[in-house]
């Protein structure tokens, strides 16, 4: 198969019926192939049409029995999503139809697209980068408001450009070094170490930035990492289950029961929490349970919410104060539980011994749901947990990306501030650039841009 060369097609407006379908065809033959399969009204042809005009005509069988009325949109090369020559045929929407179509344009010489062959060939022909393109599935696959809009800013290239832009000045100064290393009588690298400096620097603190941005997008798309913490039976397991409505975590009356950490998305209006439920921490608590409590604090560590909880029914412990602590620079909500039944101490007694607010909370009756829903939303939207603006999306590999560039960056200042051989700085400053063209899709190879644009639909 020809992969650049051939004319590909398939239904790009989903296989449920609707008012509308959608068969696109692109690539050289694509009017050709309109022109085989349809009978345009006013005997005009695809192949003689303006440029981004629509035409009205009937789909025809090979033996010219007519399947649909079908609207043709005429996109040129290269004003097209595609950058090709592209027929969009918009017929009524039912399935049946728009396959009896589909096959009749198959027969008609184009081959059926693969998954994301569309968007594959605009990265090909440059009508976008890779990010961009990334960015077309984000936004197909985007199931809030937070996500679409992030989705469309990926879309736009705000990180494309952006790393591209970065991309640009490391590739100048590797190349000025490379050139003055070879002809060190012509070119000078007299203060180039300095110059080098300020120009790595400075794009370390935009790579910085643009990870910090990309944490709060990532923070949209794949949710809030929350963290369930507290002693063994404050009802952590219970408030697992009361959020995700069912029994999943095991609840019992023997402590240390959760052994290892439970995960569960949860949907909270337009944010996305990924629920951890961890082991009680416990001092004094067997080995296998020790593993838990220190998977438990780590998740906590990196996580970008903890609920912390406590049982009401016992006095405020100590221990739970000095956990309390320990967080008291991270985004964390305590809950007094259990307190369906009657508290061993006032509220504010709690507030004061554990140093935070509470909220009167009960996993069992989902007394403090609301509230606690509330205070997670508010702490989103204020900015503490992420911001609601100027983030970025970046998926793993992007971000896997950035951060590997960063640490290529970092070492160039140390070696330039060691006084390490300009010869030894271009290795790193290659793998620095090399590694954000893994964002734009400059240095990405076969397999690579096949394996992507596989995970998108049909279609599209
Ligand atoms: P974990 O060890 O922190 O995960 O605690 P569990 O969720 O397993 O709960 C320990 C015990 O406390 C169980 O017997 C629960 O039924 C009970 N429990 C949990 N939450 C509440 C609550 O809000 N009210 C009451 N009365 N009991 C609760």
């Amino acid at each position: 198969m020809n992969y650049l060369t051939d004319t590909i097609a398939a239904i790009a407006s989903g296989l449920t019926p609707a008012g509308i379908g959608v068969i696109r065809i692109s690539g050289p033959e694509a009017f050709r192939t309109a022109d085989r399969v349809m009978r345009f009204s006013g005997r005009r042809s695809a192949c003689d049409a303006d440029d981004h005009t629509i035409l009205h005509g009937i789909a025809c069988d090979g033996d010219g029995e007519e399947i649909d009325e079908a609207l043709v949109l005429i996109m040129r090369a290269p004003r097209s999503y595609t950058g090709e020559d592209v027929a969009e045929l918009q017929c009524h929407g039912g399935p049946f139809v728009m396959k009896r179509i589909l096959d009749r344009v198959l027969a008609c010489g184009a081959r059926l697209a693969e998954p994301g062959e569309f968007t594959k060939r605009a990265f090909l022909s440059g009508k976008m980068d890779l990010s961009q393109a990334e960015g077309v599935m984000e936004l197909i696959e985007a199931e809030n408001e937070s996500a679409r809009r992030a989705a469309l800013s990926s879309l736009r290239g705000d990180l494309g450009s952006r790393v591209s832009d970065i991309r640009g000045r490391l590739l100048y100064e590797t190349a000025y070094l490379e050139a003055a290393l070879d002809d060190p009588e012509h070119i000078s690298l007299e203060g180039f170490g300095e110059r080098l400096s300020g120009v790595v620097s400075a794009a370390e603190g935009e790579l910085s930035e643009l990870i910090r941005l990309s944490e709060e997008g990532r923070v949209l798309t794949e949710g809030i990492r929350t963290v369930i913490l507290g002693r063994p039976n404050a009802g952590k397991s219970t408030l697992l289950n009361l959020f995700s409505g069912r029994e999943r975590a095991i609840v019992t009356s023997i402590p240390g029961t959760t052994r290892d950490t439970l995960e569960e998305r949860i949907r909270l209006g337009e944010l996305l929490l990924v629920l951890t439920d961890t082991a009680g921490l416990r001092e004094g608590a067997d080995e296998v349970e020790g593993i838990g409590i220190k998977r438990a604090i780590e998740a906590a560590n990196e996580a970008d919410l903890i609920i912390y909880v406590v049982d009401g029914t016992r006095e405020p412990c100590g221990e739970d104060a000095e956990r309390l602590m320990s967080f008291k620079d991270r985004p964390v909500i305590l809950l007094l539980n259990k307190s369906d039944e009657a508290l061993a101490a006032p509220a504010d007694d709690f507030a004061e011994k554990l140093g935070a607010e509470p909220i009167i909370f009960s996993a069992k009756s989902g007394q403090g749901k609301a509230e606690l829903e509330e205070r997670i939303k508010r702490l989103f939207y204020s900015g503490k947990l992420a911001g609601d603006k100027g983030y970025i999306i970046a998926n793993a590999r992007q971000r896997e990306a950035l951060l590997s560039c960063r640490s290529s960056l970092k070492k160039i200042l140390e070696a330039i501030e060691n006084g390490i051989p300009e010869d030894l700085w271009s290795v790193d400053l290659t793998d620095a650039y090399t590694t954000l063209g893994r964002i734009t899709g400059e240095s990405v190879n076969d397999e690579l841009i096949n394996e992507i644009f596989s995970k998108f639909c049909m279609g599209k």
